[in-house]
């Protein structure tokens, strides 16, 4: 499991692991997005490792591999629920499972995410099993704030703290799991190097350029249908509104999606492309050859860079060279 910005912590761990000392409960406590989860697995690996070496875990053995891709046997998660808020019955059913023998490791790692979250009910249900834990148990918790553990807890577990993650680190976690430079850098000063928002800010984007293909798509299919209404003012309208040459000429290519279908359906194939209704209406209102002559224009249009000028004037060329 590749840790970023957290090397002092790690190195803390691996050592207490090492000499076979890690404490049977530990807490990681810190600000959401500091990277508190990642080290709940990564401790679950130095319990569960069989090869726990002067660099922690081996990361390759099955456990390891388990772990990391949260599907050990051995490692429950306990969540809150969608509300953000802890349920009694989960809790109670994650504690009546403690006296399962481990499946597949040699203890079993309990992990609750923010326990902070936590009502004093559940704490002391909890409170319970790590007093006097069997001997195949483990716990790790997760929590904003040490503050609000209460103390009887707190004496139990060993603490750590996760400390913030640099810029630099998260930047490079950003651009290892795919996003572009310049926008890792740009998130990781925007969020000081919290990955968690940085992540959600990176989810927005590509929300924002599925609106955006869609609205080509469809841009695309008013153009079509104009055309077919042998309408070359509203086909240029929509056409001449797109934002940039980017954009127009990704609408042409849709566009010249939908023409070829026209074509298939004269020639008794089937439409394939989204737009098929438009497709239908060109290939009623066009002859075969009018048709070849506008996927032409299309593809000269395309090639053509004279028409990265100006999307009004592309549009409009290419209404009056088709109809
Ligand atoms: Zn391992």
């Amino acid at each position: 499991m590749k840790l970023y910005g957290k090397d002092s912590l790690k190195r803390r761990l691996d050592d207490i692991a090492k000499c076979g000392r890690l404490p049977h409960a530990v807490m990681f406590s810190g600000t959401p997005g500091c990277g508190r989860k990642i080290m709940a697995r990564y401790t679950a690996q130095l319990f569960l490792c069989g090869n726990v070496g002067d660099n922690g875990p081996c990361g390759e053995c099955a456990a390891c591999r388990n772990v990391e891709h949260d599907n050990h046997p051995d490692v429950i998660f306990v969540k809150r629920e969608c509300g953000g808020k802890y349920a009694m019955e989960p809790l109670r059913a994650a504690l009546r499972g403690t006296v399962i023998k481990p499946i597949s490791g040699s203890v079993r790692v309990y992990i609750f995410e923010d326990c902070g979250d936590m009502e004093t009910l559940h704490l002391n249900t909890l409170l319970k099993v790590i007093e006097e834990p069997p001997e195949h148990l483990r716990f790790i918790f997760t929590c904003e704030n040490t503050s609000v553990i209460p103390e009887t807890v707190m004496s139990r577990v060993t603490a750590f703290e996760v400390g913030a993650t640099s810029e630099e680190d998260c930047k490079r976690y950003l651009c290892d799991n795919g996003a572009e430079p310049s926008r890792a850098e740009e998130l990781s000063a925007a969020f000081s190097g919290n990955i968690e928002k940085c992540l959600k800010a990176l989810e927005q984007d590509d929300d924002d350029k599925k609106t955006d293909e869609l609205a080509l798509l469809k841009t695309a299919q008013a153009a079509a249908a104009a055309i077919g209404r042998r309408d070359g003012f509203s086909a240029a309208a929509a056409l001449s509104s797109q934002r940039g040459y980017s954009d127009l000429a990704e609408v042409m290519g849709y566009l010249a999606n939908i023409v070829r279908d026209a074509l298939a359906l004269k020639v008794g194939e089937p439409a394939e492309f989204f737009g098929k209704e438009e497709a239908r209406a060109i290939a009623a209102a066009f002859s075969q050859e009018e048709i070849v002559n506008m996927l032409n224009v299309l593809f000269e249009v395309e090639k053509n860079e004279i028409f990265n000028i100006s999307t009004s004037l592309t549009a409009a060329y290419f209404t009056s060279k088709i109809m």
